[in-house]
């Protein structure tokens, strides 16, 4: 695609990269085929193209945001399908981030918005906030009816919708803490621990400590390390992002010169992303731009850190039917594929995929309250093809989608590490003991 940025423009290292990044597009439009919002909605400028072309067209004419880019712009999921389908190589996950900052900086959304996204950013990414949000979303849920009929409201509405109706007690393995490894110690590793999953589920860190140290890795879990910054990163607060991610370099770097690490283990999918874009997203601070790339280069997904090791045979065949919901952070963002499947035959699971594999549920982050009705109908859709596999169970890495699928599977969903920790010695995932989601 040609470009037609001045040198006065291009001086500006985001604007360059951008640039780089539009003139890898060659219009072809394959990612179309493969875009949710474009499969959901039929419209151009809800594809990964037509996004592409409005972000040229502002970033070129040096324009503040306008309401139909900002609405367009809005409604992509940041799934990274288009990324998975383009053979050009264009980095859209780059070019959108860019663009999502520069809507934040220059463009004044309606008050609900601004108040919708501001609670959203003050609450979620604080444990301690969100846990008191949640026992509070209690006393709201009679007046959700009422605020899904009035549009400007439908979030507040989703946010009721998708609170749990109980909300579990802090988990001692979310606070800072070694764990020692049984046995003879073959390493040791950092778990993020992270913001909504430790509130929402925080079985899914318990059966990782537990899995991990049975297998000899010893599991810190750092003083100081928090939120990602993929929640108001997606939202194009970079300051905000980028102070987590600053932070979160911090407390590793400091668990590196204390006893090495051999990984950061990331159990929530859409957080591994990011972690893995951190020496991208601080490449421009020379203060840390080489520990953020440090960092980014040890961080690996739980599914991707077993598959890589050398496992015993498991204590307990599995024997069920395992539908895999590969997250879009998962199979678009992080490109593993493979290795979550991989690990669950080798668990004694048969393991089956639903239709359509690629296409988002409609999770992604906050988007399934920022835009709840596309996000409805993805998760309808996805529902609908994870049924007809006719599994026992769904498994997934990423909280996400479980909270966005687990009252419509209609059956249990747990994340994949729950299953390995089970097939190897631990105890039965809640969800499938009767004590959880499903
Ligand atoms: S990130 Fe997902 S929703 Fe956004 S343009 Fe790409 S495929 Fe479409
Ligand atoms: S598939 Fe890639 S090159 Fe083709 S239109 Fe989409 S982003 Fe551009």
């Amino acid at each position: 695609m040609q470009t037609s940025f001045t040198l006065a423009q291009l001086a500006d290292p985001n604007v360059a990269e951008a640039d780089r990044i539009l003139r890898a597009c060659v219009h072809c439009g394959f990612c179309t085929a493969t875009c949710p919002t474009y499969v959901t909605l039929g419209n151009e400028l809800d594809s990964p193209r037509g996004r592409i072309y409005l972000i040229k067209d502002m970033l070129e004419g040096g324009r503040p945001a306008d309401e139909e880019i900002v609405t367009h712009i809005d409604r992509c999921l940041s799934c990274l399908s288009c990324m998975t389908t383009c053979p050009s190589g264009v980095h859209y996950m780059h070019l959108v981030d860019h663009a999502r900052a520069h809507i934040e900086e220059t463009y004044r959304r309606p008050l609900m918005d601004r108040l919708t996204r501001g609670l959203l950013a003050a609450v979620l990414p604080y444990p301690a906030r969100f846990r008191a949000a949640l026992r509070l979303a209690g006393l709201g849920r009679p007046f959700a009816g009422l605020f899904r009929a009035v549009l400007a409201l439908k979030p507040l509405a989703a946010m009721l919708d998708l609170a749990p109706a109980r909300v579990p007690p802090a988990s001692p393995v979310s606070s800072p803490a070694t764990h020692a490894a049984s046995g003879a110690r073959r390493g040791r590793v950092a778990l993020l621990t992270g913001c909504a999953q430790s509130v929402l589920d925080p079985g899914i860190n318990e059966a990782t400590v537990r899995l991990l140290t049975r297998l000899g890795f010893e599991v810190v879990v750092p003083e100081g390390e928090g939120c990602c910054g993929s929640l108001v990163h997606h939202m194009g607060r970079e300051g905000e992002a980028l102070a987590d991610a600053r932070r979160n370099v911090d407390a590793w770097m400091r668990e590196i010169a204390r006893g090495g690490l051999d990984a950061i283990i990331v159990t929530a999918s859409g957080c591994g992303t990011t972690i893995k874009d951190y020496g991208h997203m601080l490449r421009l601070d020379p203060a840390y731009a080489g520990k953020a790339a440090q960092v980014s280069a040890l961080a690996r997904d739980v599914t991707e850190f077993l598959a890589a090791i050398d496992l015993p045979a498991p204590d307990v065949a599995g024997g069920r039917t395992v539908a895999y919901h590969s997250a879009c952070s998962m199979q678009h963002g992080q490109k593993i594929v493979r290795q979550p499947k991989d690990l669950l035959r080798k668990a004694g699971f048969r393991v089956v995929e639903p239709r359509e594999g690629h296409l988002c549920c409609g999770s992604a982050g906050t988007y399934n309250i920022m835009q709840p009705e596309i996000a409805e109908r993805l998760r309808d859709r996805k529902v609908r093809n994870l049924a007809a596999t006719g599994a026992d169970i769904v498994a997934t890495g990423n909280i996400g989608c479980m909270t966005q699928i687990a009252d419509r599977a209609g059956m249990p969903i747990v994340h994949t590490v729950e299953l390995l920790d089970w097939a190897w010695g631990g105890p039965e995932p809640a969800a499938l003991s009767g004590g959880g989601r499903g």
